[in-house]
């Protein structure tokens, strides 16, 4: 199983280290070459989504994974990650690949709050720990965005058909359950 990271910005190793422990392959996904070729999976992985998602536009990474991404390859999005799927940006004029219909707010809980630990159910993973770092939440989404977990009555974590979008950080923790289910996603569609 071959899965593209993102691999312009951010925590993006942490990832591969999990993903290549489950046995998966990983590439880098750094320009517009490394997405030609195919992919069973992608990584959005967190950082800070503004210089991401003008790296995505300025790398010419954007069209094509977006494309893919609408045609079904699964994707796993993580905090600044999950932002990039967002197709609304709360005060914000723009999104970027906004392939999942929700609405999220960044740095969403203020400068004091912005890091801390929860330990929390996520649908059909179990209780997992989650690491939030100037992180986002979504404040509503779509009646067809499945919920699969809230912190304090926040969005924290979606699944929209091919999409897994995250506020926290898995590839943090030494819990690999979040990936692992990826990868069963990635089966269960191939
Ligand atoms: N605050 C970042 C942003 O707005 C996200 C933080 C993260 O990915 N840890 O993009």
């Amino acid at each position: 199983m071959r899965i593209g990271v993102l691999a312009v910005q951010g925590a993006f190793i942490e990832h591969e280290n999990i993903l290549k422990n489950l046995g998966a392959e990983c590439v880098e996904i750094r320009k517009s070459e490394h997405l030609q070729q195919e992919l069973d999976g992608i990584v959005l992985p967190g950082g800070e989504s503004t210089v991401m998602g003008k790296l995505l536009f300025e790398l010419k990474l954007f069209e094509n994974i977006k494309t893919r991404i609408e045609n079904g390859l699964p994707v796993l999005g993580t905090c600044a990650g999950a932002i990039l799927l967002a197709d609304k940006i709360e005060g914000e004029n723009i999104s970027y690949l906004g392939t999942i219909p929700m609405k999220i707010k960044r740095n969403a809980y203020g400068r004091q709050l912005g890091s801390f630990a929860a330990e929390q159910e996520i649908k059909g993973i179990g209780k997992f720990p989650m690491r939030f770092i100037r992180a986002p939440y979504i404040i509503s989404a779509a009646p067809n965005v499945k919920i699969l977990s809230t912190v304090e009555e926040k969005i924290v974590a979606v699944e929209y058909g091919n999409q897994l979008a995250l506020t926290f950080h898995p590839e943090l923790t030494d819990d690999y359950s979040i990936h692992k289910y990826f990868l069963n996603v990635i089966c269960s569609r191939t």
